[in-house]
């Protein structure tokens, strides 16, 4: 990692913190509301600029939905996300990644892959019915500590 590339600046470093804090996968909006009390000269362009700064250093993962929608993860090992359609609740999913996907996509194709993304899109534990056809929620099957 570059670090000596750009300045240490106070907000960025703010930014990370508050990343590496919280399992909600923000937006910058979300940031900088957070963060303007404490910097009053900061800008909502500044939180995007920081933010494009620590994606491009390997601190942090932007989940691209479409200008303000992107969201963004202090988690930067490679995970699956369980996406809300009603609230837009992102979580992580305590899953290892499929890396077999990968080479079976290059298998069937002539794509070297670096990676790949999955979301699975449906209700979180708070916007599903609850008088649901019986349908409960679980919880993820792999503990947090194989996923280290
Ligand atoms: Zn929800
Ligand atoms: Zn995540």
């Amino acid at each position: 990692m570059e670090l000596n590339k750009y300045r240490k600046s106070k907000q960025r470093q703010k930014i990370l913190g508050l990343l590496k804090s919280t399992t909600k996968h923000p937006t910058a909006s979300w940031i900088y509301e957070k963060l303007k009390p404490e910097f009053p000269s900061l800008s909502l362009g500044n939180v995007y600029r920081n933010l494009k700064i620590l994606v491009e250093l390997g601190c942090v993962q932007e989940l691209k939905f479409g200008s303000t929608f992107d969201r963004y993860d202090g988690n930067v090992n490679p995970h699956y996300h369980l996406i809300c359609e009603n609230c837009g609740q992102i979580k992580d999913i305590e899953m290892r990644q499929e890396t077999a996907l990968d080479r079976k996509v290059e298998e069937l194709t002539d794509f070297r892959v670096r990676n790949h993304r999955l979301e699975f899109f449906g209700l979180c534990e708070a916007c599903v019915p609850s008088n649901g056809n019986g349908k409960a929620w679980h919880e993820p099957v792999f503990s947090a500590e194989e996923y280290e």
